[in-house]
């Protein structure tokens, strides 16, 4: 059964994926053309909306933006426009978690320097912090959140190979988020909203951790 969802929904989806670029350029998290960002359309088939690769997320419009199949393939060619390489993790997200309906990913200061720093140490714990009951399931400050940190690399396909059995398997340091190292944050939620909001919760708990201690 198909149940795509055209027109109107699409559209929405589209402004709303502007509105985030914009906000997290503001907000220092989505310089030049760094980070990609996608939301579940349909599922059956499975139809992602996601940023067009190299497009200034300042600038961003609804144009910027591509609908994609489980393989990260475009459904419709577009001139001048094509999904980056890392949208196979966003496809991995989709299909290996079906409740997930929406993945950002951010190049920030933050994240780069707390990941770098986390190179080869496999994951960031944080605790001890209200902020954290921002992330989804958290209900107590004394909650612990895990973080997995995963090596950078330019083989995404084999990084997606790595994830898909910790992402089945409900890795508890893959709960919300995980680490590239040196590049940036993937973490994602049940819809954008949610998702942009581990985003900001995230972002504020790696920039405490970072200024608290040395990495
Ligand atoms: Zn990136």
């Amino acid at each position: 059964m198909q149940d795509i969802q055209t027109g109107p929904i699409e559209l929405a989806a589209r402004r709303a994926l502007v509105d985030v670029a914009h906000l997290f350029y503001e907000r220092g998290w989505a310089y030049g053309t760094s980070g990609n960002y996608s939301v579940v359309l349909s599922r059956d088939p499975l139809r992602l909306l996601i940023t067009s690769s190299g497009r200034d997320k300042r600038a961003l419009t609804p144009d910027d933006l591509l609908v994609v199949d489980e393989t990260g393939r475009p459904i419709e060619p577009t001139p001048g426009a094509a999904p980056s390489a890392e949208t196979l993790l966003h496809t991995l997200l989709a299909t290996v978690r079906p409740e997930v309906g929406a993945v950002l990913h951010t190049h920030s200061v933050w994240n780069t320097i707390l990941s770098r720093g986390l190179a080869g140490r496999g994951e960031l714990s944080i605790a001890g912090y209200e902020m954290l009951k921002g992330l989804s399931g958290i209900t107590t400050h004394e909650a612990t959140a895990r973080i997995a940190v995963v090596d950078n690399t330019q083989d995404i396909a084999a990084l997606a190979g790595q994830l898909r059995p910790r992402l089945a398997a409900s890795d508890p340091a893959l709960q919300h988020a995980f680490l590239m190292s040196g590049h940036g944050l993937y973490t994602w939620g049940r819809d954008l909203s949610e998702a942009r909001r581990h985003v900001e919760i995230l972002e504020f708990l790696f920039e405490v951790v970072g200024r608290r201690q040395p990495i």
